[in-house]
């Protein structure tokens, strides 16, 4: 199928293109160009769309698991197909550079293949002559997908990829930040899939919630903020909606003095400001010990001197902008907190005004644990240096945090740094590496980053219900 990348931004319902009565604008948030014009999808066409997937249901989940699983397989063949393009549109409308569009595009194409291997096993309870006892998964129906404006695409494959494959059908709605890369894959995916077994809708947060509520929608899978994950699990309430949530963090890093801190001081730097720090999992406050602060934070800073932020669309940029000026007004105000408070910067600071939702490489020195800089997850390029001794004390720091993403540990001690993984409240600790993540590899957040996990086998079977059968043939 031939898709141009650069127009016609339309969604899809029950396999065919809709367009809107209304439209709102996509920008580019290197430039502030309006990139697009994207439908807004009335409350009547999400009733559509989850009509559609409603009507697909019974025969795709009828299906040999087999040929779901060739389905989601072949998604990845799209996307692999079209990559060039979707790497260029996703530097367009996220911002991000193209080491980064690389990452989450190829990401996407493994996701889809990896998660196609994957079957929900029989569990065989009981099986004599007499009396069989067996649980086995079954789809739930029409599974609302939301997504957020990080990783648009990647975290929407997170979604299709295992809800397909369970048997169930879609209706995804974008973050109307990111709706463009969303709408490519539904229209490129019209000619790959059963009408209706993917619907994808576009609109503001009302859409979300109109979702959320619809009583034919079975569940909610959500990636995005604390916040929306607290009203999400309110009104999925109506019709008692399974819900995955995969929230907001502020991971902790906790670095010993053993550490080789030169090699260590890269790593560190990319752990928090990887997509400009627009990542859920980033090093977002850094504990490191007395011993090492100051040649770690010398080391932090003279390699973020090397590193260039820019317009993710030229060549040799490693770092692009804030997504949207919501967000960027959001971290400005942050930092100008830190700045008032009299904290140092050992480098970055406040944005100056300009093209662009552009914010420095900003590294704090050692500010007060409750300060705002430390407490609130900054989502933008802006990281806290933290001092410490005593390693109790850096764990119930750590943990001093209504959120449970993730964390890291680095030291060559490997053993003292699992007695310190143990003790972290977080869904995921690395111990000398970061941000390996697996289709294979349950990932979710404990506390207020989220409910349920996403990848694995245990992520699959969140898009299924157990259905026990108990058979007595005696
Ligand atoms: P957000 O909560 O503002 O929006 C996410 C999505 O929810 C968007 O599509 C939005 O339109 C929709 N939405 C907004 N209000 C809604 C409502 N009332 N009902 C239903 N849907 C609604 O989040 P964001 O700003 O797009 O994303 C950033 C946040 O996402 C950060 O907190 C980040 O940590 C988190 N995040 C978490 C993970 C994870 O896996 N845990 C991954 C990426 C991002």
């Amino acid at each position: 199928m031939n898709v141009d990348f650069d127009a016609g931004y339309e969604m899809t319902i029950h396999g065919r293109a809709v367009t809107a009565d209304a439209h709102f604008e996509a920008f580019n948030p290197a430039t502030e160009e309006v990139i697009a014009q994207v439908p807004d999808a009335s409350r009547a066409q999400l009733n559509e769309a989850v009509a559609s997937a409603r009507k697909a249901f019974p025969a795709w989940s009828a299906q040999p698991l087999a040929e779901r699983q060739r389905a989601v397989a072949r998604i990845g063949d799209v996307i692999e197909e079209n990559a060039e393009a979707f790497m260029r549109l996703l530097t367009r409308e996220q911002g991000k550079a193209r080491k980064g569009a690389e990452w989450e595009i190829g990401g996407s194409v493994i996701w889809c293949r990896e998660i196609a291997t994957q079957e929900l096993p029989l569990h065989v309870v009981e099986a004599t002559e007499t009396r069989s006892v067996e649980t086995r998964r079954v789809p739930l129906g029409v599974v609302g997908a939301i997504t957020p404006w990080n990783f648009p695409l990647l975290l929407a494959i997170w979604k299709i990829a295992p809800a397909l494959v369970a048997g169930n059908t879609m209706v995804l709605k974008p973050s109307p930040y990111t709706p463009l890369c969303t709408l490519k894959l539904g229209e490129l995916l019209r000619d790959v899939l059963p009408a209706g077994v993917l619907n994808v809708v576009s609109g503001g947060n009302d859409l979300g919630a109109w979702l959320t509520q619809h009583p034919d929608v079975s569940k909610i899978s959500f990636t995005g903020s604390t916040a929306t994950g607290r009203k999400i699990m309110e009104s999925a309430s109506g019709n008692l909606k399974r819900i995955t949530l995969e929230l907001g963090g502020n991971d902790p890093a906790i670095v010993l003095p053993d550490v080789d801190v030169q090699q260590t001081a890269q790593t560190l730097f990319w752990a928090a400001f990887q997509n400009s720090a627009q990542f859920c999992v980033a090093a977002k406050r850094l504990y490191i010990h007395e011993d090492i602060y100051d040649e770690l934070s010398a080391a932090l800073a003279d390699y973020a001197a090397t590193v260039k932020v820019g317009d993710g669309s030229q060549q040799g940029t490693d770092l692009g902008p804030i997504q949207n000026k919501m967000q960027y007004e959001k971290v400005k105000d942050l930092l100008a907190d830190s700045a008032a408070a009299g904290h140092h910067f050992l480098t970055g600071g406040v944005p100056e005004a300009g093209q662009g939702y552009f914010v420095p490489v900003t590294i704090v020195d050692n500010p007060p644990e409750d300060s705002r800089v430390v407490v609130e997850e900054a989502f933008g390029p802006v990281l806290p240096l933290l001092k410490f001794r005593d390693i109790d004390d850096v764990i119930d720091r750590a943990n001093r945090t209504e959120y449970g993403l993730a964390a890291s540990v680095w030291s060559r001690d490997t053993a003292l740094a699992r007695s310190i993984a143990e003790r972290i409240e977080a869904g995921t600790v690395w111990i000398n590496e970061i941000h390996s993540f697996s289709p294979h590899v349950a990932f979710g957040g404990h506390k207020q980053s989220g409910l349920g996990i996403e990848n694995s086998l245990e992520g699959l079977a969140e898009y299924s219900n157990a259905q026990t059968i108990v058979t007595n043939n005696a």
